[in-house]
């Protein structure tokens, strides 16, 4: 691991950063209990600002002004409501570094570069005036038969910490686009730059109590959008034991919902890979975010034959991996919070407890830089077996799993050995192996000599088995937040004899 060199933290003053205040019906206001949470950076625990602490009264206020809102935004022609969505898509692009440096700082991560909510948003704009519905065939020539394509009404999204821009841009673009009102909750450990993109939002035309952010805990404020029995429909993104409440919670009031949830992502590395390209990507696809994505590839799958020599090389390339403050010239900050340090830190001891072996990593930084964020040392642990917890379990950190492998039948079983199925990745330049793997593996996203399955404009993103279910950020995002209504016509007076 690399530390990195100048002492200073930083905490940066952020235009949009909103502090005390949440967006109801286009006002900004406190909780209703006038209560706040403090929002901190994790890199030196200083404060970034205070979100209301809000429950199930702010949420309702939040559902009578997305029903008021609904009628018009509704009515509004298409084509104008894409319109909307594109100004902001302009906005946000204009703010990026603003709102890269206010996610960097409630995140904790180093720079990404600018943000590609935008082109995200511009995506999503071009469906919303491409909602089409079907012509049908009819018993009788004098009968007219079509389906329609609705809007939900007032809907519901809880989203989490880890990348809270597009997290809110997934959820808010497509569900407005097909003329619903949203009711959102950001995870109380980032909720700022959905506030700020929300605040975007208005400035860019879309009416007040389309979008309305409620911030707060999740056993308060969250636990309340799912509960309401006015909000039709629900996207949630977060872990699956959370997912699980959410979907008792929506199971109750009958309201269909998509679940994003976690993952536990093989790389299977075959004999003939490009080691070159595989190991700095397997390393960035670890580290990234300090492994806090839930695509993250935990799991390296590797053929005994090139075994000693990849983990030799990942030891390596994870050891040049500079860590630090966001602020600096680094490559991974922090973990978030005190307790996402003590869960990562748990599952290296668990994972020093079955027998695996620490190669590199495996404990807390020294040093003035660390002292007082939720630093942890990337960490690669070899002859994991693939029931060990640590080969099992989502552990949401950098923490990277090594478990040798006989031949390509013993490299899917461990791959699909899991109960996620969100991303797997396989790296081998034989075009057969290559076609075979992406049909065998079970997960939602494939990536071939790719870590994340990343690099696909308007791929739809989610799981299979435990990693969720339904969609988002494809072609159909859109439609997926609209209900199908069939129309059958006929004239009101009698047809003539023919
Ligand atoms: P989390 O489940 O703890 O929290 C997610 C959100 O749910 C937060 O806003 C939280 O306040 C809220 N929440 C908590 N308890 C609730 C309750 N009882 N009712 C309603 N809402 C409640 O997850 P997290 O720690 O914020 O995020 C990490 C998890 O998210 C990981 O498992 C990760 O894999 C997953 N994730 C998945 C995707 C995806 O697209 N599949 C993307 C990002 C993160």
């Amino acid at each position: 691991m690399a530390i990195a060199s100048d002492h200073q933290t930083q905490t940066v003053d952020i235009p949009l950063a909103l502090d005390g205040v949440q967006l109801i019906g286009g006002e900004w206001v406190a909780a209703r209990s006038g209560q706040t949470i403090d929002v901190i950076n994790p890199a030196n625990r200083e404060l970034l600002a205070r979100i209301p602490r809000s429950d199930a009264e702010d949420v309702e206020l939040a559902v009578r002004a997305a029903e008021q809102a609904f009628p018009a935004w509704r009515d509004l022609d298409a084509t104008s409501r894409a319109n909307l969505l594109f100004r902001w898509a302009d906005l946000v692009d204009q703010h990026g570094s603003d709102l890269d440096q206010l996610e960097r700082q409630e995140v904790g991560r180093p720079s990404w570069g600018p943000p590609r909510m935008g082109s995200q948003l511009r995506f999503t704009a071009g469906q919303a005036d491409k909602v089409q519905g079907l012509s049908l065939p009819t018993h009788s020539p004098d009968q007219l038969g079509f389906t329609l394509r609705e809007p939900y009404g007032v809907v519901g999204a809880i989203i989490p910490w880890n990348a809270p821009g597009p997290m809110f841009v997934n959820e808010v673009a497509p569900a407005i686009a097909a003329g619903n009102c949203m009711v959102i909750k950001p995870a109380e450990d980032a909720p700022l730059t959905p506030l700020a993109l929300a605040k975007l939002a208005l400035e860019a035309g879309i009416p007040p109590g389309v979008i309305n952010v409620v911030t707060g805990y999740g056993a308060e404020a969250g636990s309340a959008i799912p509960e309401h029995p006015r909000i039709r429909r629900v996207g949630f993104t977060g872990s699956p034991a959370t997912g699980r409440l959410v979907m008792e919670a929506c199971s109750r009031n009958l309201t269909p919902l998509h679940l994003e949830l976690g993952g536990k992502s093989p790389q299977v590395v075959f004999p003939d890979a490009d080691l070159d390209v595989a190991v700095p990507a397997m390393t960035a696809g670890i580290t990234l975010n300090t492994g806090q994505i839930c695509a993250a590839g935990s799991r390296v799958v590797v053929h005994r034959s090139i075994h000693a020599e990849l983990v030799d090389r990942l030891a390596k390339q994870m050891q040049q991996v500079k860590v630090g403050p966001w602020h600096r010239d680094v490559n991974m900050g922090p973990l978030i919070n005190a307790k996402q340090h003590e869960r990562v830190l748990g599952y290296i001891e668990l994972g020093r407890d079955a027998g695996a072996e620490v190669v590199t990593g495996g404990g807390v930084p020294q040093g003035a830089d660390f002292g007082n964020g939720f630093f942890v040392e990337p960490t690669l642990f070899n002859n994991v077996s693939p029931d060990m917890r640590i080969a099992q379990e989502e552990i949401f950190g950098p923490v990277l799993s090594i478990i040798p492998v006989d031949d390509e039948d013993e490299a899917v079983e461990v791959a699909n050995g899991t109960d996620y199925g969100l991303v797997a990745s396989v790296w081998t330049q034989d075009l057969g192996t290559a076609v075979r793997m992406s049909r065998r593996l079970q997960a939602g996203q494939v990536g071939v000599n790719s870590p994340l399955g990343a690099g696909v404009i308007g791929g739809p993103f989610g799981g299979y088995k435990n990693s969720g279910f339904g969609r988002t950020m494809g072609a159909d995002s859109v439609l997926d937040w609209t209900q199908v209504k069939t129309v059958s016509m006929r004239g009101a007076t009698v047809p003539p004899q023919r």
